[in-house]
């Protein structure tokens, strides 16, 4: 028996096993359609508690109904994306009305936040042609995730305990987890969620930090 290439595949394995150990999961969680005057100060006290920053897809109507609010979300020194202005699917609106939506929701947005958004979240991730000419056209950047994990809590019979075994199951490297601020069972969760998702290995981007760590 030789030992020479018995010891160096064990400290092959042993190194392989350090880096997984070591080597950080980043997640994108994303929290869409508000604010939301009850949801989102439960969310950003949790977010606060646990030194967690998401981005938060901003519908543009919601933005001028509760701008203090969109501006505590920036101080929390989280991000916030273009989820249009009324939250309409680019199917049922012609080019004009497209453009309509993405140009509104982005001056609501920053009028209310005081910060201008530098992504665009379509709402039901929905891009066509007309999507892509209107954010061209305001230097608007659409955000292409490679992976989304749906914890499926716009559907209400999605139950709580589904909403946190989705948002944590199957997470890889650039996945957004994608939540809804207006369902009451999200804010319950997300606390476990994120225990979750640290046990996991994760550590939580915007997606500017995202997209700046997928370059990498
Ligand atoms: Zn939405």
């Amino acid at each position: 028996m030789r030992l020479r290439p018995t010891l160096a595949a064990l400290f092959l394995s042993l190194a392989s096993f350090a880096t997984a150990a070591t080597t950080p999961i980043h997640v994108a969680m994303i929290f869409d359609d508000g604010p939301h005057g009850e949801q989102t100060p439960k969310l950003l006290a949790v977010f606060a508690e646990e030194q967690v920053h998401v981005t938060f897809g901003i519908v543009g109507q919601n933005a001028e109904t509760n701008a203090a609010l969109l501006q505590a979300v920036v101080a929390g020194g989280h991000e916030i994306a273009n989820h249009s202005y009324s939250h309409k699917h680019p199917k049922d609106l012609d080019a004009a009305g497209v453009e309509a939506e993405v140009t509104k929701g982005q001056a609501a947005i920053t009028a209310a936040a005081g910060v201008a958004p530098t992504w665009y979240w379509p709402p039901y991730v929905a891009i066509d042609d007309n999507v892509r000419a209107a954010t061209a056209k305001l230097g608007l950047k659409i955000y292409y995730a490679p992976k989304i994990a749906v914890s499926g809590d716009y559907m209400n019979t999605v139950s709580a305990e589904e909403i946190l075994q989705r948002a944590t199951t199957n997470i890889e490297d650039g996945t957004v987890i994608l939540f809804h601020e207006w369902r009451p069972e999200t804010g319950a969760q997300i606390k476990a969620v994120i225990t979750k998702l640290k046990q996991q290995g994760c550590v939580f981007d915007t997606f500017s930090e995202m997209a700046q760590h997928l370059e990498k």
